[in-house]
């Protein structure tokens, strides 16, 4: 089976609450299904990569600081981000990753960090730097035609609109904005979410959609992951919904 590229992008600058930890989770599932997985990394001042020779690209989030020093270099790379984007490779992009793929991010202060534009959404933060969404939080997604409810954690001062596609349906937490219905952003080959530091621990299935996404990119007999023991993985996140969720 062919090895999966993956450029992880700002992993020094933009890994607030360990958001790094999704790509030690990606490596392992591949490794454990004996499936290569390489993890290039790229940040500011790095030599231009090829974007389009990799299956994923990954971008964490951070706080706003941090989003202004990348913000120029991001824009250098625009070119080949959206070429891989429209020729196939998947995006998983969270918080601050997230809000810089839209329109642009507007921070308390008033100032806006242009994002790449890639999708039609942009996000505005309140002035006051103490309305923040934080917490808990529960999404309804749909992945790979099954439903399941991804648990994670979400602290952003940014509220986001204009999302044509979310990722899934709030069943606890606050989402795109302060008590919104819907969290994230999500298209074939892109995920892009709130949910911060190594959410994809507790979301196995959602590493899953993306490995076998990239495994079978391009070809025409798709196959099928081999499952792995879940259970506790499983027993965690039921032990959360029912903390959360619980009327
Ligand atoms: N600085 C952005 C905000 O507060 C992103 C934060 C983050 O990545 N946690 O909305």
């Amino acid at each position: 089976m062919k090895t999966l590229k993956i450029l992880h992008m700002y992993a020094d600058m933009l890994d607030l609450y360990g958001d790094g930890g999704n790509m030690e989770i990606m490596k392992y599932r591949c490794e454990k299904r004996g499936i290569g997985c390489q993890v290039d990394r790229y940040s500011v001042g790095s030599e231009m990569p090829d974007f389009s020779a990799y299956d994923l690209i990954y971008i964490g989030g951070g706080a706003d600081l941090e989003q202004q020093h990348i913000s120029a270099d991001l824009m250098k790379c625009r070119e080949g981000i959206v070429r891989a984007y429209e020729q196939g490779t998947f995006l998983f992009l969270i918080c601050g990753g997230y809000q810089l793929m839209g329109k642009y991010y507007r921070d308390a202060d008033g100032n806006d960090i242009p994002g790449l534009g890639l999708f039609d959404y942009y996000t505005v933060a309140p002035s006051s730097r103490k309305l923040r969404c934080i917490g808990n939080i529960v999404v309804r997604a749909e992945i790979g035609g099954k439903k399941v409810d991804v648990v994670g954690f979400e602290n952003h001062g940014g509220q986001t609109k204009d999302v044509k596609t979310p990722f899934g349906k709030v069943l606890c937490g606050n989402g795109n904005c302060a008590k919104s219905s819907h969290e994230g952003y999500f298209e074939k080959n892109v995920i892009a979410t709130y949910l911060h530091g190594p959410c994809l621990a507790k979301n196995p299935e959602v590493a899953d959609y993306m490995i076998s996404y990239c495994v079978n990119r391009g070809s025409d007999e798709p196959v099928k992951l081999a499952e792995l023991d879940d259970s506790l993985e499983k027993q965690c996140r039921q032990v959360m919904l029912g903390r959360l969720l619980k009327k």
